[in-house]
């Protein structure tokens, strides 16, 4: 007897676009499984109060919303499993997924295991994310009003975050490790005309401090990268801008990725080059990054797939 299992559509990843595609195709009677993976709920389960997301007046945590997405999901029909997939082929229809030792066929695989923010690796930035450690402006921007922030890179995220940031913060230092920026000219003057911001050349962190039970981030020690000299610093948040990294690593064999690992999908679409294989949110888009963007490609590739199912049978 086969262990194989077989499903209309498997959903790997669990964020917005994930988990709005499983709702979709649950209501499409697909019957679909979510493979949740490591981070159930994806990136937005490391953000705190989320108030940009359409329909949630007085805003709603990242983890609550999350939730509310996965019980619809569940709802009707869709199944949520906390696993995580090893390995894929998707050399030949229908396409294999594995989880562990567990074998799956699915007639549609769609891809929505997003990207992770870099941080520098720190154990006191580690452990103050969520504390004022953030790696998202434009979730957590406003949450500092009036208040002094680093922002840490300096690639086009780090210019533009710093810029988004003097909407309300009252100063912004942006730490660059180099004496130059990587971002572009446009982008670079912006930053360097704006009263708020100050560049800290040549700078790292090396320890951020507080405490997350006493209020959080109060300011970082900062070294020097040609002198190496060390010297604190207060702020009250401290934003990673240091790039993402889409989660392609499993299927790296089968598709396409552009120059920076991002999955590449047809214009106006979720399709990849392979039959019945979707990619949807973070993990196919370095531009917008938001939940809600994340949500309406995980109902496109959902209707996709429904299509080609459709199609398929004839
Ligand atoms: P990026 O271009 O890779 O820049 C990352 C920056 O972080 C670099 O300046 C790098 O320093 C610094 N960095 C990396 N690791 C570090 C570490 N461990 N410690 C300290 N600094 C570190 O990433 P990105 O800025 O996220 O941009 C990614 C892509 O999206 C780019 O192609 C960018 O043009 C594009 N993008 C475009 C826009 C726009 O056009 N509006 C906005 C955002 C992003 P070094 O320079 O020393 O390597």
């Amino acid at each position: 007897m086969s262990d194989l299992i077989h499903k209309n559509v498997i959903i790997i990843g669990s964020g917005p676009a994930g988990l709005t595609a499983a709702i979709y195709a649950a209501r499409a009677n697909l019957s679909p499984v979510i493979f949740e993976g490591d981070q159930p709920g994806g990136q937005l389960t490391t953000t705190n109060d989320v108030e940009n997301y359409p329909g949630f007046e007085d805003g709603i945590t990242g983890p609550d919303l999350m939730d509310v997405m996965r019980k619809q999901a569940v709802r009707f029909g869709a199944e949520a499993k906390f696993e995580y997939v090893t390995k894929v082929d998707f050399s030949a229809t229908p396409h294999h997924v594995w989880v562990g030792n567990k074998e799956y066929t699915a007639d549609t695989v769609i891809i929505a295991t997003g990207a992770s923010a870099k941080y520098l690796g720190l154990p006191s930035e580690e452990k103050l994310k969520g504390f004022g450690v953030s790696a998202c402006a434009t979730c957590d921007g406003f949450f500092y009003r009036d208040k002094e922030v680093f922002v840490v890179g300096g690639g086009d995220s780090a210019l533009e975050e710093a810029g988004f940031l003097t909407k309300f913060a009252s100063k912004v230092y942006l730490i660059h490790r180099r004496d130059e920026f990587r971002g572009s000219k446009i982008m670079r003057k912006r930053v360097l005309d704006n009263p708020k911001v100050e560049v800290l050349w040549n700078t790292t962190i090396d320890t951020v401090l507080g405490e997350p039970a006493q209020g959080g981030v109060v300011g970082a020690i900062l070294k020097d990268t040609v002198t190496g000299e060390t010297r604190e610093q207060a702020v009250d948040g401290i934003f990673m801008a240091i790039g993402h990294k889409p989660n392609t690593e499993v299927f790296k064999d089968f598709l396409k990725t552009d120059d920076t690992g991002y999955l590449i999908t047809k214009p106006d679409s979720t399709a990849t080059d392979i039959p019945g294989v979707f990619a949807a949110g973070d993990v196919r888009d370095h531009v917008y990054r938001q939940a809600i963007t994340a949500a309406g490609n995980g109902c496109m590739a959902a209707l996709e797939a429904e299509r080609y199912i459709t199609e398929k049978e004839g």
